[in-house]
């Protein structure tokens, strides 16, 4: 239920109406906005009859309203009216020069760049550089990496987060890296920015709800086989333990079609903009898997509205240790970034500026 305040009501007023919805039984969840104030109320429905009634009767409530989609924290009809309808992400951390603060969502356009494993020092310090010099703002990197095979590199672990974390430092960028296991939560937490979930653990409901510890944000990756629905089911997941962070991230599905990894689903972009207010990230290349169409797929995902790209690259993509055949080099990320901000700024957006304008 979304119970909307009258633009009068007190503080002792939104608290009074807070304690009727829990005594119901339901968890609340506040949004303020600079003129009113939105409660949803949550929770299992059986047995709890009489909440709308005992609201709507409340002096100080304007409108109550049943969220009608499943995910109910997520949806885009829970920031109806509200004068910043779209979630903002800020992502605030400090290097070598000081503090340094991005934003994701909104008319911003942000890129992550940065390679599918974390390799070796020099590896990565080289990413950073070519993410940051082409005007990236986050640095990606796997230091747990789910692999199909066993017998492949499983990454570095806290070593590679380490070595993400002095990169971070010394170039300027926010870390993005996946989060596998709860028990690796804490570890993860110390040295990520944005912590990621991985396709294949979309649906792992404990990983999802062990993310409530963390004030951290989430690039949630679509699951390989997953409807939208189930995507956002997921995000409400996350949602409903607290952290309200979550940014959406489309990364191909599976399909007959075997020329390409993955076929990206850029109508999900337009879709998931009218059903959810949470930010979306496009990932061209776990969506194609072919360095080659990743330029082309790019510019497709700006054009579609996304707030923005993750893009592997790699200083030697034949020489990679995981996913070299969809990485860029430093001349092909160079020529990408020169090919999209044109067609960012064509949809209205803007290109988030590189580190040496955007220091606080
Ligand atoms: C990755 O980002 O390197 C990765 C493993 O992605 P996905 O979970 O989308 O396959
Ligand atoms: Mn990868």
């Amino acid at each position: 239920m979304i119970i909307t305040m009258n633009s009068n009501a007190t503080k002792e007023d939104i608290e009074n109406v807070e304690s009727i919805i829990e005594d119901f039984g339901y968890t609340v969840h506040p949004i303020h906005g600079t003129n009113l104030t939105v409660l949803a109320a949550v929770g299992d429905e059986r047995g709890k009859a009489g909440l709308y009634e005992r609201l709507s009767s409340q002096k100080m409530v304007d409108k109550v309203e049943y969220i009608l989609p499943p995910f109910k924290l997520v949806c885009r009809e829970m920031r109806k009216g509200m004068t910043r309808p779209d979630t903002l992400i800020d992502v605030e951390f400090e290097w070598k020069e000081g503090k340094r603060k991005v934003t994701i969502g909104g008319s911003a356009f942000v890129m992550m760049a940065g390679p599918c494993s974390v390799e070796t020092r020099d590896q990565i310090f080289e990413c950073a550089r070519i993410a940051q010099e082409n005007g990236a703002s986050f640095l990606r990197g796997g230091a747990f990496k789910p692999r199909t095979s066993p017998y492949s590199f499983q990454g570095l672990e806290e070593e590679g987060l380490k070595l993400l974390a002095e990169a971070r430092h010394e170039y300027g960028l926010a870390v993005v890296t996946e989060l596998m296991d709860a028990h690796h939560l804490e570890v993860v937490d110390r040295y990520a920015d944005v912590i990621q979930i991985g396709a294949r653990n979309m649906q792992n409901f404990m990983l999802l709800k062990s993310l409530g510890s963390t004030t951290k944000p989430v690039l949630l990756k679509r699951g390989m086989s997953s409807t939208i629905e189930e995507w956002l089911m997921s995000a409400e997941y996350i949602a409903s333990v607290g952290n309200s962070n979550v940014i959406l991230c489309e990364r191909g599905i599976r399909t007959f079609e075997p020329k390409y990894r993955n076929t990206l689903d850029l109508n999900a972009v337009p879709t998931l903009q009218k059903m959810t207010h949470l930010p979306i990230i496009v990932d061209p290349s776990h969506g194609t898997g072919r360095a080659d169409l990743v330029l082309s797929m790019s510019l497709a995902s700006a054009a579609s509205g996304c707030n923005g790209l993750i893009l592997e690259i790699h200083p030697n993509p034949s020489q990679a240790w995981s996913d070299g055949a969809q990485s860029l080099d430093e001349q092909s990320f160079q020529d990408l970034m020169k090919r999209l901000t044109p067609v960012v700024e064509a949809i209205g957006k803007t290109m988030v500026a590189d580190v040496a304008t955007s220091s606080v």
